[in-house]
């Protein structure tokens, strides 16, 4: 679960400060997909940074799954972000001499300190199980470069379902990708968010998959409004 309550985050501005974020609530609930929508500069990355707790703001609480994260310290939040939180950003952060499979156990080097042996095996286990999910079993052994741009997004949501993330955090996945590969995409978000439980915030620009999120967000000038469905489809 993702619980953003009263969130406000500035930037200095020269002598002043431009405020990013102005008293911003959400709520993402475990196996659900919440959309954040807005025109460029009002707000969207700085709430996605606020939520993964890369960056801690002004004013307000951020929740991940029951831990209150506004007073951790540094190190504390390293290990929530660790342990919680799963990223997915619009440009793809692949290795380009990594295999598909290897960027997967790469990640779970990096992201957990279960010990040796056994663990390895799970690691191999969970990596093949994970691309097997998002369609890319038989891609497993390809590079970033011999993938197409949907293959490389299938690959960065799968790297960050490794560590069994509570909460997903995912920037314009589609951004990148025409109509079909984009629908395909969200299809698999929706169904990988059913499965694993995680409480996933989606920003997007593209008006037509809100409707088949479970509820949506508009962020205007740092002002954050639920939208319903409703008005969408209307
Ligand atoms: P969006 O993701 O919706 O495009 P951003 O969160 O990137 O919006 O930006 C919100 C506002 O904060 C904009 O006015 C932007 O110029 C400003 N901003 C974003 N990041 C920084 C930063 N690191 N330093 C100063 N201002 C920033
Ligand atoms: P997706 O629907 O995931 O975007 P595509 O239908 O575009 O996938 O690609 C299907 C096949 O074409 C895959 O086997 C993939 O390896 C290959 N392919 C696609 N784009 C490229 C590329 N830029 N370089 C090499 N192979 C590619």
């Amino acid at each position: 679960m993702i619980d953003l309550a009263n969130i406000t985050l500035t930037y200095p501005d020269g002598t002043s400060r431009i405020t990013a974020v102005d008293d911003a609530s959400l709520r993402v609930n475990a196996g659900t997909v919440v959309g954040l929508t807005g025109p460029s500069g009002s707000g969207k990355s700085s709430l996605l940074a606020v939520a993964s707790t890369l960056i801690s703001p002004d004013r307000g609480t951020v929740t991940i799954d029951g831990i209150n994260a506004t007073n951790l310290s540094l190190t504390e939040l390293a290990e929530l972000r660790r342990t919680k939180v799963g990223l997915v950003f619009q440009q793809s952060n692949l290795l380009a001499s990594l295999t598909a499979y290897e960027q997967l156990l790469v990640m779970n080097e990096l992201t957990t300190q279960r010990s040796r042996r056994a663990a390895r095996a799970a690691t191999r286990n969970r990596a093949r199980n994970l691309l097997d999910a998002v369609g890319l079993a038989a891609d497993a052994d390809k590079r970033p470069a011999q993938l197409s741009g949907g293959q490389r997004q299938r690959v960065n949501i799968a790297r960050a379902l490794m560590h069994e993330p509570s909460v997903l955090i995912v920037d314009e996945p589609t951004s990148a990708l025409d109509q079909e590969r984009g629908t395909q995409i969200i299809d698999l978000l929706l169904r990988l968010t059913g499965e694993h439980a995680t409480a996933t915030l989606l920003v997007t620009h593209d008006q037509r998959i809100l409707p088949r999120l479970t509820s949506t967000y508009a962020m205007v000038d740092g002002h954050l409004a639920l939208v319903r469905d409703a008005d969408l489809v209307a």
